[in-house]
């Protein structure tokens, strides 16, 4: 039965059966023996209202009684409607158009061919590349491959089987770096545009916080110098909120932190909660105007056949009146309070000589350490004290659910913190 089932990331020859989760509730859930873990991950980042919330199930029953699906193809639905006014309203100014698809990887695709296409009807056939960042996660289509980090990404296997892009340096500069210190990083940005602008179309960041590539927590000076650079040099800026968005960084979006609008910005993952599969591509009216004309070709030619799904749209519309109602920026800036108090401010766990560096951001917060293989055990070990923790590679981080509650949040910080300086030996 194990090898039926083929797990994600997971060598299947070594790897301990998976657990079965049968239910949960809140932070936790729960396994087929009755055990209860506190999940610190969120599920991959996007059960931000955890499990089991009674208005999302809800909301995906009343709507299932109603429309499960319809395609998007001449027709329309109220939930897609109501969500794509609601995305544009809460998003940075400007981001007036929606385009759905079903997963964060596709909308990033989406975002690609708009870019392209964009260039294309205005007369900038040439600009058919992407400008990536080193350290960059986008997504495991081929597509987006292109365009994660070459060297450290998942997947330099299939270097012979990609396009080609342009990559400029990962950006070094802490979030709360002073203008100076992030100039090396903007020149960096700067001289592969000078370099390679006449072929690139747009510009992708994932705004202050590449996640998956080692939650490298950056400067809004950067994100602001990097719409200047992108207005310079006729590229499009594309804003991959897929992980940063829906209050992960402390804002709603992490383009707020910078005052920024992007031309192109992607979501998913806390879109529905985490309920169904879902993602948005929003853009701008200058994009958006590229593509209105007499010629059916100039039409912008995408339609994957769950876009809009009405289910998804329902729960994503419930799970952003939750997040408004029961001011989940506040929820979430506590949850920082403590991740800052009992993580940043702990200087036995700093001058750990295993550990590199500790950041919090918003409701994000990761233990780097020197070498991944003092990371090996972590899970068991904090499986035994009743918590989901998943480390990669030299990274044991949390995203906790939003409604994680303060003794919760501090389970898990105290579960990192003894997987270094607890007295009793690890196993
Ligand atoms: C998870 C993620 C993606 C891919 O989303 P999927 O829904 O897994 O396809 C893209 N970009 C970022 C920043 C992500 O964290």
């Amino acid at each position: 039965m194990r090898d039926v089932l083929w797990h994600p990331y997971a060598q299947m020859k070594t790897q301990p059966p998976a657990l079965k989760v049968v239910g949960g509730d809140g932070a936790h859930f729960t396994l087929e023996s009755g055990e209860r873990l506190l999940d610190a991950t969120c599920s991959w980042w996007c059960m931000i209202h955890g499990y089991g919330h009674p208005r999302l199930v809800a909301a995906i029953q009343q709507q299932a009684d109603t429309l499960c699906h319809v395609m998007l193809g001449g027709l329309t639905h109220e939930p897609a409607d109501r969500l794509s006014q609601a995305l544009v309203r809460i998003t940075p100014p400007g981001l007036n158009h929606v385009f759905f698809s079903d997963s964060g990887s596709v909308g990033m695709e989406v975002a690609m061919k708009m870019a392209v296409q964009y260039q294309v009807q205005r007369g900038h056939p040439g600009k058919h590349r992407m400008l990536s960042l080193m350290r960059a996660y986008h997504g495991d289509t081929t597509g987006c491959m292109a365009v994660c980090d070459p060297e450290e990404g998942m997947h330099s296997l299939f270097a012979g089987f990609l396009p080609t892009h342009h990559f400029a340096p990962a950006p070094t500069a802490g979030f709360d770096a002073p203008r100076e210190a992030v100039e090396a990083g903007i020149q960096g940005l700067r001289e592969v545009l000078e370099a390679h602008h006449q072929e690139i179309a747009g510009l992708l960041m994932e705004p202050l916080l590449q996640a998956a590539g080692g939650l490298n927590m950056t400067s809004p000076y950067y994100v602001q110098a990097a719409r200047e650079l992108c207005d310079e040099f006729g590229v499009l800026l594309i804003f991959d909120e897929v992980a940063t968005g829906f209050g992960r960084t402390g804002k709603m979006f992490a383009a707020e932190h910078a005052g920024v609008t992007p031309d192109i910005m992607v979501l998913s993952k806390g879109l529905t909660g985490g309920y169904l599969g879902h993602a948005a591509t929003l853009a701008t009216d200058r994009v958006y105007e590229a593509f209105l004309s007499e010629d059916p070709d100039h039409a912008f030619m995408h339609g994957p056949t769950f876009m809009g799904n009405p289910l998804a749209c329902r729960v994503a519309l419930e799970s952003l009146a939750v997040f408004e109602e029961e001011d989940y920026l506040g929820k979430i800036a506590s949850l920082n309070a403590i991740l800052r108090q009992e993580l940043v401010e702990d200087a036995k766990l700093r001058a750990h000589p295993a550990v590199e560096d500790v950041r919090v951001l918003g409701a994000t917060a990761v233990i780097e350490v020197h070498d991944a293989a003092s990371l090996e055990g972590v899970q068991d070990f904090a499986r035994r004290r009743g918590v989901w923790l998943r480390s990669f590679g030299r990274w044991l981080y949390t995203m906790p659910a939003y409604v994680t509650q303060a003794e919760e949040m501090r389970q898990i910080t105290t579960t990192m913190k003894d997987w270094f300086l607890s007295e009793t030996p690890r196993p």
